[in-house]
């Protein structure tokens, strides 16, 4: 693979460890470190360096025409933008803060995009100051700010697609219809400012591939209305909603979309268009695994007709229940809705969790042969929202008894907040692939 491209100021930062264990490992270590009854019992993530390093060569392999500039969106933890930066990616900042996080990371301003259609006027002018001059538009009023405060943008027309297939749709908010691109392209004409191509988004989580392919075509008539007004475009921004997915069973893979995709882009713009994406999700979900513990426990009776009865609740914290007596057990755990989990409030995420210790024994996932009960998780805060899954299926668990929930990087700790007094969860870093210190370390 090529080698670094952005040239790092990272030898003055300070590293935090990174072990070169497996993910299992890395948890076993830090458990094993803990007494669950001191101070030192805090969920933690564990980032695994090796698989962003994966994802990237799987980016390459598959979508090799197409430059990625991730999202800082998804998950701003540092070591994900460091090795992001060293492997050459670019960039997409939605804020000031961001596009200063990645300036400070030595990444060149050529290398970011702006790629938030409604700014702030000040974050314009700061973008201006520092050379970051691809910028998104879907209005008529942002370009007339931005012909005050940085007419020599590169402008780029965020155009509406088809998000119906998607998780988190973003088109009733962003992009610009078919049938108003003539009239933005008239107006940037007028204000002399310089548009160089076409962006769009399909949807973050999008699970059906042909919605690139109709957003490639609608990317396409605003190249021809561009050209016929005499605009030289020569920038395709094909946005994010790329799956991570490698299981084929359970719907949209990252190859089911690279392999309709890359032929549209060819078949549709010559090989002098560059094109870029802003794949947040792809790089970011895989690599982290969240930890938690369960602080506290209360088992509910049930009753056979309804869910449960909470006048019958009784405190039988320490009493062992059968399947007999149909328990729903209420477990409380040390992350939750207000922290790393709002990606099930905002992001529409279904998160499983998987047993990784029970009763000191270290389980990974295992499946046991013993009886699974009906159960609650819930974060640690006072507010009764705070619901990581309902009605799930799990072995009965104990206090102290760990929890592990994979492919938790994307949409977590990004919007984590400290409500209640709690803090954010900590990342503690491993890799699985040793290429990833010649990426953090050899650049100078
Ligand atoms: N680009 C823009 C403009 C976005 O708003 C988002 C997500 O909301 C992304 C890229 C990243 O999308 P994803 O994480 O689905 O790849």
């Amino acid at each position: 693979m090529k080698g670094p491209t952005n040239q790092l100021n990272i030898k003055d930062k300070s590293t935090p460890p990174i072990s070169m264990l497996s993910v299992e490992e890395v948890l076993k270590s830090q458990i094993l470190s803990n007494n669950y009854e001191t101070e030192n019992n805090d969920a933690f993530f564990v980032a695994d360096l090796g698989e962003i390093y994966r994802q990237h060569l799987r980016w390459k392999t598959y979508l090799p025409r197409v430059e990625p500039f991730y999202a800082v969106k998804c998950n701003g933890d540092p070591m994900l933008l460091r090795l992001l930066a060293a492997l050459g990616t670019g960039f997409d900042c939605a804020s000031k803060n961001e596009i200063q996080t990645v300036l400070d990371m030595g990444v060149s301003p050529s290398n970011i995009i702006y790629a938030n259609p409604c700014k702030q006027a000040s974050f314009i002018r700061f973008a201006s100051e520092h050379d970051v001059k691809m910028i998104t538009f879907d209005n008529a009023d942002e370009l007339h700010k931005i012909k005050r405060l940085f007419p020599k943008a590169q402008l780029v027309i965020r155009i509406l697609a088809d998000d119906s297939k998607a998780l988190i749709k973003l088109g009733a908010k962003f992009g610009a219809s078919l049938n108003d691109t003539g009239f933005l392209l008239k107006t940037a004409l007028e204000l002399g400012l310089n548009v160089i191509g076409v962006s769009f988004h399909v949807g973050s989580g999008c699970y059906d591939e042909n919605s690139y392919i109709d957003a490639i075509r609608r990317a396409r008539f605003v190249f021809n209305q561009a050209s016929e007004m005499g605009f030289d475009f020569h920038l395709l921004d094909v946005g994010g909603g790329f799956s991570f997915s490698h299981k084929s069973d359970e719907g949209i893979t990252f190859e089911k979309i690279a392999a309709v995709l890359g032929p549209a882009i060819d078949k549709h713009f010559p090989p002098n268009i560059r094109v870029i994406a802003e794949p947040g999700r792809y790089y970011a979900a895989p690599a982290f695994t969240i930890a938690t513990h369960v602080i506290a426990k209360r088992t509910v009776c049930r009753d056979g007709n309804e869910e449960y009865v909470p006048s019958m609740n009784v405190d039988q914290s320490n009493v062992l229940a059968t399947k007999d007596d149909h328990p729903t057990f209420m477990y409380y755990i040390n992350d939750g809705l207000y922290g790393s989990f709002n990606c099930i409030l905002y992001d529409h995420q279904l998160v499983t969790p998987k047993v990784l210790t029970k009763g000191g024994s270290f389980l990974f996932g295992e499946i046991l042969d013993e009886p699974e009960y009906n159960c609650f998780i819930w974060g640690p805060t006072c507010d009764s929202i705070d619901c990581v899954t309902k009605n799930g299926s799990l072995p009965e668990l104990f206090l102290g008894d760990w929890l592990y929930f994979e492919d938790m990087g994307a949409y977590t700790i990004a919007a984590a907040t400290k409500f209640n007094g709690f803090k954010q969860t900590p990342v503690i870093y491993t890799t699985t692939d040793p290429h990833v210190f010649d990426y953090l370390y050899d650049v100078t």
